[in-house]
């Protein structure tokens, strides 16, 4: 094993100092090097959708990279067209382009949007985005992220992208010079804020007023996390793109980028691309996952054990928001504080999400015994 002061030297030191080393997972749970477990109620940040070492998403992966990983995108791969085919028939968008990140899908998505503007009206290049965003870390993405923190020592960045600082001012700023909005339903990393649904419907309709997009970041908050399959559907939307990455391949990277047919079409031949996007084996991971929610029910096991999730959060927290099992709550300590005691206490994962707050994103395979068992975990640090 390498000392600290090692590790700090060959490692940036961009995620902090690190406590825990995570060897093994199962299901819910996840193991250390002692062997000591943990549930896991952080799911890699809202990313092993159907937990650890989930017996059929291990047999696809093993059988694909037994058969073929990678092969590029100038081939045909039958499993991109069938992992579309789902993301097509569950959002009711038309085309999917796939891509590894969550931060690449919204850099494809904001590019799309311009490359859309300058084949419709010639231009429109503003891209809008709200205050308490998170969209990523690459320059589009960065651009769109109005936080300081995320921001600073990195300019310039993306020209013409303006994050008004209140709902009622991006209202005000839509116009015909408008290319594209990206919005979140709920805001994950903003400390799991629902956005109010009015306001994202009126936000969209100024949008088609003046013939701009709506992209809905649903990075975080799709496949299944909000106990539906998107969360633009409970909020009615109609969304122009939708980005994808996270929970979609279970743990193995991948993202997308679900658009209409008139917006994909411009997104014309060498226009775009990349080279691991869509591969065999991120596909049948992300096939694997969209199988296992669809059979198992997970969409409705989702609402039902998310119901006890927040019914427990509510009894014991305050300002508790989120859908399915994507919640945010608020306590009076530290969050960091919390989250390390609940660790090291309680063999609780969670995250900090803001100075007194904290998000839990588990598995979608979580049980009602799982929540008993938080329950019974959390109240002996409280
Ligand atoms: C995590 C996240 C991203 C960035 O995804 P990466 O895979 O880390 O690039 C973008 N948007 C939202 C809403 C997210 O939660």
């Amino acid at each position: 094993m390498n000392s600290r002061e090692e590790v700090s030297l060959m490692l940036f030191q961009n995620y902090g100092s690190r406590e825990l080393t995570i060897v093994r997972g199962q299901g819910v749970w996840l193991y250390d090097e002692q062997g000591r477990d943990y549930l896991d109620m952080t799911a890699g940040i809202a990313v092993t959708s159907l937990g650890h070492a989930h017996p059929r998403l291990v047999e696809a992966i093993s059988h694909q990279a037994a058969t073929l990983l990678h092969c590029s995108n100038l081939y045909q791969i039958p499993q991109q067209e069938e992992v579309a085919k789902k993301l097509i028939e569950f959002s009711g968008l038309d085309a999917a382009f796939f891509c590894n990140s969550g931060a690449e899908a919204n850099e494809a998505a904001l590019k799309l949007a311009r490359r859309y503007a300058s084949t419709q009206h010639a231009e429109k290049t503003i891209l809008l985005s709200l205050p308490g965003a998170f969209h990523g870390r690459t320059y589009g993405a960065l651009s769109v992220t109005p936080k300081p923190a995320y921001q600073e020592g990195f300019g310039p960045l993306l020209p013409d992208c303006h994050t008004p600082t209140s709902f009622e001012e991006v209202l005000s700023s839509v116009n015909s010079d408008t290319a594209a909005c990206i919005v979140e339903v709920i805001q994950g990393e903003g400390g799991v804020q629902p956005v109010p649904h009015e306001f994202l419907q009126e936000l969209q309709k100024r949008l088609k007023a003046v013939h701009a997009l709506l992209i809905v970041d649903e990075v975080q908050t799709g496949i299944g996390r909000t106990g539906d399959w998107f969360a633009f559907r409970s909020a009615g939307l109609d969304p122009d793109i939708v980005t994808l990455a996270k929970g979609l391949g279970g743990g193995v990277p991948v993202g997308a980028v679900l658009a209409k047919q008139e917006v994909a079409k411009t997104f014309t031949a060498g226009s775009h691309g990349t080279t691991f996007g869509g591969n065999p084996l991120a596909m049948s991971a992300a096939k694997t996952v969209l199988e296992e929610i669809e059979k198992g029910n997970l969409l409705e096991q989702v609402r039902r054990v998310g119901d006890k999730v927040r019914q427990f959060l509510e009894e014991h927290f305050t300002q508790v928001s989120g859908q399915g099992l994507m919640w945010g709550f608020t306590i009076s300590e530290d969050a960091r504080n919390f989250v390390k005691n609940a660790q090291e206490v309680a063999g609780v994962l969670m995250t900090a999400v803001g100075e007194n707050r904290i998000r839990v994103v588990p598995p979608l395979i979580l049980e009602e015994e799982d929540v008993d068992e938080f329950a019974k975990r959390i109240y002996t640090i409280l």
